[in-house]
């Protein structure tokens, strides 16, 4: 039997990570034990190529708080974070559209499509900033529970409710109707052009089993617009050394703290003694105890494999058996020998320094969503592309790129069920590669080497429960005091000594590294180590 820890951390993603560098921070024992060889989870770098590292899956960060970028220094531990240099969306015909940071020249842009848009585009802007400035308050706190009478839920609704109450009501109403509207609905009621408002509706559908005129996706858009670098609000920008970069430093961070980091260490099970945690069996047989055990893996992992029904009620069992995971997103990596070219814009150039989304209009982005509501990946799917080797260099050998392509819709269900997935992987890939190279022909003749990854790999590879880049879906039934389930959002579990830290609770997915942070200061507050 090893040494006994306070905490065990079971999972090496960026919040597991975040977590115990607070838990050490605050002079506790900490062991994190993470299944695969490299650290990072869904934020992780890793060379698959000689001397090509591509940004696994997640690949650009905004939504990282700056309390936990603050608290635990991580720009002293290597953290860098590099704006990206447009928003480009490349078109058949015409010029395409590109939303730069300068406001003058995107209005110029813009113009080109509708004045009348070009005039709105700033306000919609700053609307969606104050309610994201309303939000933010919300997702750097656990989320008060609206059914408690404890005088800490009443306390916190309470500065909710004053909050909400300072907004105009004009942005009231806003705020109400994100919660409910589509993301097409949404940006119906600002603008005229579908060149401009498709672009704009994917933040909506990222990471969710919903289509852009689907209900609810207001409210996922609002949550891209809660992002920022070095303090400009609503920049995404990538990391330098990839989204691994993030992940490495928070791990740097720890281990600064005194904590324990293994990596090849995977959790076959969480050991219960008298109905409480007390530490983890590993694969290899061994037994590791400790006071609390601290779940950074997605929940229903955490419940149904790692703990277990027979330590849960069969109500609980009910409820986390329908926390929704569908997956709908894959990725596909590049190594590129040259650059891409795109014929409406031809060249290098700023316009894809940043990220390029295919998304023509709003009945493409649609009908790519019909194909997936059916079993099948979308043969035109929506893309986000990023070529971070262009601000980051250190990614590929000189005068070569790493391609980040972000693909929906990849259905984890496919119609033949999802372990048809091996078989179908090749001919997803393909529909990517072909689709982004209608918009910027010689493509294929450029890539030195493919990674694809579908719903089926993102479960099999990184434990993400039918392929859900965040650990479940962020609908309002499963936010705030709901996720992952109402009841059981303040990062506890019914198992007393089992706690949950990553983005299967508040406030959710995303690189930002809150669930962890709020997780490790709910533990502490509650003096159970
Ligand atoms: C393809 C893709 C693209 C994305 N793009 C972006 C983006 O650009 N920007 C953004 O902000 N977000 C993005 N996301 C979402 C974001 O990456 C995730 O929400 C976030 O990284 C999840 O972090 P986490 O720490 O909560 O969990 P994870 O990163 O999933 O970490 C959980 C860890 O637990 C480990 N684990 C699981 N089971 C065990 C076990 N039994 N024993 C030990 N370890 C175990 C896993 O290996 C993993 O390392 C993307 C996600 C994906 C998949």
């Amino acid at each position: 039997m090893s040494t006994r820890y306070d905490a065990i951390i079971i999972g090496g993603g960026h919040n597991g990570l975040v977590c115990a560098a607070y838990l050490a921070k605050a002079g506790r024992k900490v062991l994190v034990l993470e299944r695969r060889p490299v650290l990072g989870g869904a934020a992780v770098t890793e060379e698959l190529h000689p001397g090509f590292k591509y940004t696994v899956c997640s690949y650009v960060v905004s939504l990282m708080r700056p309390w936990i970028v603050r608290e635990l220094e991580l720009a002293r531990c290597g953290l860098q974070l590099i704006p990206l240099e447009c928003s480009f969306t490349p078109h058949l015909e015409g010029p395409g559209l590109c939303r730069w940071p300068d406001p003058q020249r995107t209005r110029e842009e813009i113009a080109g499509l509708s004045v009348a848009d070009a005039e709105q585009y700033p306000r919609f802007g700053q609307a969606m900033g104050r309610l994201a400035r309303f939000v933010k308050d919300v997702i750097d706190q656990p989320a008060p529970d609206p059914a408690s009478l404890w005088p800490s839920d009443l306390g916190q609704l309470a500065r909710h409710a004053r909050a909400f109450q300072q907004l105009s009501s004009a942005d009231a109403l806003n705020q109400i109707k994100l919660a409910t509207m589509s993301a097409a609905d949404l940006l119906d009621e600002w603008f005229e052009s579908d060149a401009l408002k498709a672009p704009m509706s994917c933040s909506g559908i990222i990471g969710t089993f919903l289509g852009v005129r689907s209900p609810g996706t207001a409210a996922v858009l609002l949550h891209h617009y809660m992002g920022e670098i070095d303090g400009a609000s609503r920049a995404w920008g990538i990391a330098r050394g990839g989204n691994g970069a993030v992940s490495e430093a928070i791990a740097t961070a720890a281990r600064g703290f005194g904590a324990t980091i293994r990596t090849q260490a995977a959790v076959a099970r969480i050991l219960v003694r008298g109905g409480e945690a007390a530490g983890v069996v590993l694969d290899s047989g061994d037994e590791i105890e400790a006071k609390v055990v601290v779940s950074a893996a997605e929940p229903r992992l955490t419940f149904l494999r790692l703990l277990g029904r027979e330590h849960l009620d069969d109500d609980f069992v009910a409820r986390i058996k329908r926390y929704r995971c569908r997956g709908s997103s894959g990725k596909v990596n590049l190594a590129l020998d040259r650059l891409p070219s795109f014929t409406c814009r031809p060249g290098d150039g700023l316009h894809i320094r940043g990220d390029i989304a295919v998304a023509p209009s709003i009945d493409y982005l649609e009908e790519a969503y019909d194909e997936a509501k059916y079993g099948a990946f979308s043969r035109r799917p929506y893309l986000n592309v990023v070529i971070p080797s262009l601000l980051d260099p250190t990614l590929a050998p000189p005068g070569k790129h790493v391609m980040s392509i972000f693909v929906q819709y990849a259905p984890y269900a496919l119609e033949a069920g999802p372990s048809a997935w091996p078989s179908q992987r090749e001919a997803f890939g393909d529909a990517v590669v072909q689709t982004l190279a209608e918009y910027c022909p010689g493509l294929e003749a450029s890539i030195l080497h493919r990674q694809v990854l579908t719903p089926w790999d993102l479960e099999q590879q990184f434990g993400l429960t039918e392929g859900n880049i965040f650990h479940g879906e962020l609908t309002a039934d499963q936010l705030l005091f709901q996720r992952p389930l109402a009841g059981w959002a303040r990062y506890r579990s019914p198992v007393p000594g089992l706690w949950m830290c990553a983005s299967g609770t508040h406030p959710g997915g995303g690189v930002m590294g809150a669930p962890g942070g709020l997780a490790a200061k709910a533990i502490l507050s509650a003096a159970v180590v």
